[in-house]
């Protein structure tokens, strides 16, 4: 069967855009399905210092959208809404959008990056941005000289605690256990920051104060006594962690025990000629810059691996182009 497309690209954070880029550029009239956060992480992102080639920075949503642009610009067809099923069963894959268009396409780049976890507890939810944030990078410098908690035990636990410490006048750490999961060199960091301090085996029972619409303070339960204590403070950053965004491939796809796409010999997937592109394929690395780079990569093994079907290829052209 005729494939509609002979790329489909699903995602529109730096992976999802750069893949689109090159894949466009090698002729390959790529469509790409922006997802309900178009733009992806970067868009939430003030400041961006470290993306080669701005020497003074640039705010993360105008990186996003020279991406978008750039992307367009060289024939990327950019369809805005989200991905509902996809089947990669047989090939060429079935790929259902939520306006109700099936696409079929000769392979798939998943981009579909990763969501920072929330503690699920609704008040945390409630002041998001009113106070509640899960980036210190993006969020910290509205909490110069307040004080403010840190939630987790992990390396980014422990990176966003040091890093907010230089603009907080205090930080606490609310970790649900009485030992740290972070790297030993990241531990030893925080325990000798003199502004960090630690709240163990404990969890935030609520953020406070969802009425007023901003923090005002924490109430924290010891999960060993069940204790509740009040914490005043005025920001609450969430780092426990990311979750991919891989609900579309379960039972498709080979995912690693968190839930992240596996990728060998690049970026080529357990399904053959499906990729994996930032985020949604690394819990390691995790920059803006690793994402494009492999966003680039995806493109490139999709286009080999295109020239090594050349009849479906041919194929697909012939509908392209009908
Ligand atoms: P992580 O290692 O999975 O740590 C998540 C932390 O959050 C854990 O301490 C966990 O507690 C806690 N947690 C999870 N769910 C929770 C909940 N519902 N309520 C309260 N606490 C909860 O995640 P991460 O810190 O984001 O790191 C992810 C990966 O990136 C790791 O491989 C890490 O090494 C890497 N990373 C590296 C660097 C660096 O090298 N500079 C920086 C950041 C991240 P438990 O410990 O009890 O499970």
């Amino acid at each position: 069967m005729a494939a509609d497309r002979k790329v489909l690209i699903i995602g529109s954070g730096p992976a999802g855009l750069t893949a689109a880029l090159y894949a466009a550029r090698g002729n390959l009239s790529p469509m790409l399905v922006e997802g309900l956060e178009a733009g992806g992480q970067l868009t939430l992102t003030s400041l961006v210092e470290n993306f080669p080639g701005f020497r003074n920075g640039i705010q993360g949503p105008d990186l996003m959208e020279e991406m978008r642009q750039q992307a367009a610009h060289f024939g990327t067809e950019i369809v805005q809404g989200n991905v509902v099923r996809v089947d990669l069963g047989t090939r060429p894959f079935r790929v259902d959008l939520a306006d109700g268009r099936t696409v079929t396409t000769q392979s798939l780049i998943i981009a579909t990056g990763a969501s920072a976890r929330w503690l699920e507890i609704g008040s945390d939810r409630k002041l998001a941005g009113r106070g509640v944030s899960t980036c210190a990078t993006c969020d910290g410098y509205f909490f110069r000289n307040r004080p403010i908690a840190v939630v987790g035990g992990g390396d980014s636990a422990m990176e966003e605690a040091v890093y907010l410490s230089r603009l907080a006048s205090k930080v606490t750490v609310i970790h649900r256990r009485d030992s740290l999961r972070a790297s030993k060199i990241m531990q030893d960091k925080a325990f000798k920051n003199s502004k960090i301090d630690f709240i163990w085996d404990s969890e935030i029972a609520e953020v406070n104060d969802v009425s007023k619409g901003e923090v005002t303070g924490i109430t924290v339960r010891n999960l060993k006594t069940g204790h509740l204590s009040e914490v005043p403070l005025e920001g609450v950053f969430i780092a426990i962690g990311h979750t991919p965004n891989t609900s579309l491939f379960k039972g498709q796809i080979d995912l690693d025990e968190n839930g992240y796409i596996v990728t060998r010999h690049g970026t080529h997937t357990s399904v053959e000629g499906v990729f994996a592109a930032g985020d949604v394929q690394d819990h390691v690395y995790r920059q803006a810059v690793t994402a494009a780079g492999t966003g680039c990569m995806a493109a490139l093994d999709a286009e080999r691996w295109l020239e090594g079907i050349p009849e479906e290829a041919e194929s697909t052209a012939a509908a392209s182009s009908a």
